[in-house]
């Protein structure tokens, strides 16, 4: 009998990874001299290339999302 496996989002699952890597600490995470290894930019559970978006563009694409949509 198969059982559901939870999944993770992949951010979230490298971090996981990372923190079972060094023994569950986070500190070790952050001071990880891994660098060679692919998940290195990924160790704290974000991507650094993603772009922050400013207040000006949040409060547009909100003002955007909010706005009732037109009938078909
Ligand atoms: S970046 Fe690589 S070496 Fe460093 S903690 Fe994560 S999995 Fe381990």
């Amino acid at each position: 009998m198969k059982t559901k496996q939870k999944t993770l989002p992949p951010l979230k699952a490298i971090r996981k990874h990372c923190l079972e890597c060094v023994g569950d600490c986070r500190e070790d995470v952050r001071r990880c001299t891994g660098t060679d290894c692919p998940l290195w930019p990924y160790r704290f559970g974000t991507n650094p290339n993603r772009k922050t978006m400013s207040a000006e563009e949040k409060a547009k694409r909100s003002r955007s999302l909010n706005r009732p949509r037109k009938p078909k």
